[in-house]
């Protein structure tokens, strides 16, 4: 075994020399070498409109001969210039700089008669960009074919995903090792990142050679061997005993379900080792580690080494994501959307597949630009029909493929004429090496992928990956997004509400319920249950004009409804709250209402008639009637003075005696959720639940008059106001609250009231975001830890934010162009971490406030005696009916905590306004003979 090599410097810890490509010996793995060509540019991703502008950066290992000299530029209309155009812009082997083509000339004709053979045999060679189009839109199609759920087993390009979710990010930080399986040695890597935007790595590296027998030994007798390795070189240069994360690269084909897990499917490449086909390798090889008592060497992930390249490449300026790799064969890898990536459940954010596209063509999808040297050299390799496309492009083919032609030119006498052609007969005669020596490669490669792909822009940046240090970069990658990935969890497991959580929330919310029912419990609970004196629902017969306030919603507003046979009609008005009067004096904010009022009859010419008036008032009051309410606190931003303990209908009384407005009648005052289920009710008599979710959440519901101790009587039913947004501010959920709820609650103008609105609603959920994002930051989870002014502002990330972020195939650049307007800096991962935090803190709000309802429609299904309880919900809020998975999230929970309970929803239309005429109607018609 040799010394762990250094480049250019001795083996001692101390002295150890940053990465530097210097002093490389000869004798490196040979996939970082030789020859490649062909590319693809990204598709226009059809969940990303508007993304014309593709720029990718590739990286490309190796040079190569390649069969095309420089074309000319894209023509202006971005379309491939047709056989013709490319005909007679170099018409007689000259190409429009005046350079000798010779038969080297873009599009071949197999019968121009002044064509000499050698000009026929190299025209053969030279599909015309046609034939290329045609190859490019089937390799496409294989991708597609790999990339989906039901044909990926039988593709030819098999898409394998890799896990590998990230690119380097420059904080990759700490010490690390790689283990690479060649050929006919085993090298090891020791590498230190500094965490300075990678621009130091401190590189280690050694080859030990491995026995040649053990390729056919056991599996066991192999991966001992290699723990060994690790072993004498962890030794040799000292390393510490910390924890060490190791990356595998372990190049047969393997089926991946996680970073660090692969099951080899088949070997190949001479390896035929036992008892390993089938297994999980990472697992094979840590126990082999841990039988050497290293306990500290953890294997994180097994790695590609095309993926290997990729990274090697993607520091300094943006990021790489293609890696083109073509040693003796050929693969590539390339960033694709996780959605595309069907095989694994992942959607969100960005996975490298590991294409294995030297398989392409192995179904007959490269038929057409076969030559008949292709088929010859194919025939004589040890896998006659496998990898037709590497073995057009691998550069253990080339010298082959040139030998071929050759060789037939001399046979029909058109070269050597007269020599001895003996030498032709021998495989390997030419060297790639010798073929290469003739042409650029990379601007070949890069004219003709921007004739194929004039969509894109693709830069080529050549690997100089020569030791290893992009499989090392992987492998931090992979141990970056573990600690990671561990941190998120940890920080978000608080909002993970689990089943038993939600369960005991439910029973906790029908406890407080029979609490603020009953007479003498009532002033304890934290759900009020108020009674409001609505005791019926619309049966439909209700007629009449009615005027409607709505107070305590995002607006105010002034409405005429007028209930008809044929429906109801409405028209309304939108006033101001100013701030000044929201938070100034009652007589002052009574006043403004009552000048609204008159503006909208005048406008309305209702001036004369005296229209009964339904208040919808979304505050917490103690009803004492059905016109009859004490406010009992303000909520949502309202603190106006004098009001808490008085009967808003008289103060609105008041305030119309003080303006001389006499054509006022207020004959009831109900809440937005009442409103909401009267508003619904008028549809679907079985609606008997009103639900707000918007910018706070409460509910109400018919109960059985005898259980509602607050109020005589034991006949029939009445709605009762929950106020359920207070649940919870006796501390009965102070055990779900986490630290960003706190923080959130601690800045609002009602600290420790209305704690499970707190949870839920619109005015605090992009709030809560808001602090989680602000302690990923923190802990450099997010946009590289770099703090963001604006991100510290109050409310500044809205609750239309979730919405739009959670939207279902939403293209990542436009999570990116939202945060972007708040100053920051997004990557893909970034966007894809804000999604999460959105996701939990939406989810559990639709989980909490289904089991909210949980409580209360099993307890009508109880007080109804019935085994199944079918039931409508009237639900009116934005939140509700805005964000995209809300309502289904809540449904779904719901269901499974009341099985017993069919709930349907109905959305209501305004249901504030309506609802405040209906319960004026209903009133009415009660009170009417
Ligand atoms: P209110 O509850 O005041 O009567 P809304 O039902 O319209 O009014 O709710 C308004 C609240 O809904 C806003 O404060 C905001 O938090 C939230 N919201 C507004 N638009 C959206 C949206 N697109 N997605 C989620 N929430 C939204
Ligand atoms: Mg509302």
């Amino acid at each position: 075994m040799s010394s762990p090599r250094r480049p250019g410097s001795q083996p001692s810890r101390g002295g150890r020399a940053p990465w530097s490509p210097r002093g490389e010996r000869g004798r490196l793995p040979p996939v970082s070498r030789c020859v490649g060509m062909v590319m693809w540019g990204q598709q226009p991703s059809p969940a990303a409109p508007g993304l014309e502008d593709n720029l990718c950066a590739i990286a490309v290992v190796g040079r190569s001969c390649a069969l095309y000299p420089r074309l000319p530029g894209r023509d202006g209309g971005g379309t491939l210039p047709s056989h013709d155009a490319a005909q007679t812009s170099a018409p007689c082997g000259r190409d429009a700089e005046g350079r000798a083509l010779g038969s080297f000339q873009l599009g071949h004709q197999d019968n121009i008669p002044s064509c000499t053979p050698v000009q026929r045999a190299l025209m053969l060679l030279t599909p015309s960009l046609e034939k290329l189009q045609a190859v490019k839109c089937r390799m496409l199609e294989a991708m597609d074919k790999g990339l989906s759920r039901q044909t990926h087993a039988q593709a030819t390009v098999r898409m394998l995903p890799t896990f590998i979710c990230s690119t380097p990010d420059g904080t990759e930080k700490g010490d690390l090792m790689v283990v690479e399986l060649c050929q006919s040695h085993v090298r090891t890597l020791f590498v230190t990142l500094l965490g300075d935007g990678n621009q130091s790595p401190q590189l280690m590296y050694k080859i030990f050679d491995m026995p040649a027998d053990m390729l056919q030994g056991t599996g066991e007798a192999l991966f001992d061997f290699i723990a060994q390795c690790v072993h004498k070189f962890l030794e040799e240069i000292g390393s510490p005993q910390h924890r060490l994360p190791l990356g595998f690269v372990f190049p047969f084909s393997c089926r991946q379900t996680g970073l660090g897990k692969a099951e080899l499917i088949s070997w190949s490449k001479g390896f035929q080792c036992s008892d390993v086909e089938g297994k999980d390798v990472v697992q094979l090889l840590q126990a082999a580690i841990n039988k050497l008592e290293l306990y500290h060497v953890q294997v994180i992930a097994l790695l590609n080494d095309t993926v290997g390249t990729m990274m090697a490449s993607s520091w300094g300026g943006k990021p790489c994501e293609i890696a083109l790799v073509t040693g003796t064969g050929t693969n590539s890898c390339f960033m694709a959307e996780a959605e595309l990536v069907e095989v694994v459940e992942e959607s969100n954010g960005r996975m490298c597949v590991n294409s294995e596209w030297g398989c392409f063509g192995d179904d007959g999808a490269l038929g057409d630009v076969l030559t008949p040297y292709d088929h010859r050299v194919d025939q004589e390799s040890s896998n006659p029909g496998e990898r037709r496309f590497e073995k057009m492009v691998g550069g253990l083919y080339l010298g082959e493929i040139v030998r071929h032609a050759v060789l037939m030119l001399a046979t029909e006498q058109a070269l050597f004429v007269g020599a001895s052609t003996s030498v032709l007969g021998a495989k390997d005669a030419f060297k790639t090496q010798q073929v290469l020596e003739i042409m650029e490669f990379g601007e070949i490669l890069q004219s003709v992928a921007g004739l194929l792909a004039p969509e894109c822009t693709a830069t080529l940046v050549p690997s100089a990956d020569t030791n290893g240090l992009g499989v090392a970069m992987v492998t931090a990658v992979a141990q970056r997004l573990l600690t990671q990935r561990h941190e998120v969890e940890q920080l978000l497991a608080p909002l993970r509400l689990s089943r038993a959580d939600l369960e005991r929330v439910q029973a906790l919310m029908r406890q407080e319920m029979e609490r603020g029912l009953g007479r003498d419990s009532n002033a304890d609970a934290s759900v009020r249950m108020l009674p409001t004196y609505v005791c019926n629902t619309p049966d439909g017969t209700e007629r009449g004009d009615f005027l409607a306030l709505d107070l305590g919603g995002t607006n105010f507003r002034v409405l005429v409804v007028r209930v008809m046979q044929e429906g109801i009609h409405m028209a309304s008005e939108i006033y101001v709250v100013p701030t000044s009067v929201m938070q100034g004096t009652g007589e002052a904010l009574f006043d403004h209402i009552v000048e609204c009022i008159m503006d909208f009859q005048r406008k309305q010419n209702l001036m004369e008639q005296v229209l009964p008036l339904g208040f919808t008032f979304s505050f917490p009051c103690q009803q004492l009637g059905l016109d009859k309410a004490v406010l009992l606190t303000w909520t949502k931003g309202f603190s106006a003075s004098g009001c808490v303990g008085q009967d808003v209908v008289q103060l609105l009384r008041d305030a119309a005696q003080r303006k001389q407005h006499v054509a006022l009648k207020v004959v009831a005052v109900v809440n937005d959720t009442v409103g909401t289920m009267m508003a619904c009710g008028y549809d679907d008599p079985k609606c008997e639940i009103g639900l707000i979710v918007g910018t706070g959440t409460n509910a109400c519901y018919m109960e059985e008059r005898k259980n509602v101790g607050t109020v005589e009587g034991d006949e029939g039913r009445m709605c009762i106001n929950m106020e359920w947004g207070a649940f919870g501010d006796n501390g009965c959920l102070d055990d779900i609250f986490t630290t960003f709820d706190r923080m959130v609650d601690e800045k609002t103008i009602n600290a420790g009231k209305q704690r499970f609105e707190k949870l839920i609603s619109g005015m605090y959920l992009g709030e809560i975001v808001r602090h989680i994002l602000l302690a990923m930051v923190d802990k450099q989870l997010l946009f590289r830890g770099k703090p963001s002014l604006k991100l510290q502002t109050r409310d500044i990330f809205q609750t239309t934010f979730l919405s739009t972020i959670e939207t279902d195939g939403l293209a990542l650049q436009q999570v990116q162009g939202i945060l972007r307007d708040l100053e920051l800096d997004a990557s893909f991962e970034d966007s894809v971490l804000v999604r999460e935090v959105c996701q939990t803190v939406s989810l559990r709000a639709a989980q909490l406030c289904a089991a909210g309802l949980a409580a209360v429609v099993e307890k009508m299904r109880e007080n109804r005696g019935l085994a199944q309880l079918a039931i409508t919900v009237g639900v009116d809020g934005t939140l509700y009916k805005m964000h995209p998975h809300f309502s289904q999230n809540l449904q779904q929970m719901l269901q499974d905590l009341a099985p017993n309970c069919a709930v349907t929803f109905l959305q209501s239309e305004d249901g504030s306004g309506k609802g405040a005429a209906l319960v004026a109607a209903v009133a009415c018609r009660e009170t009417s003979p």
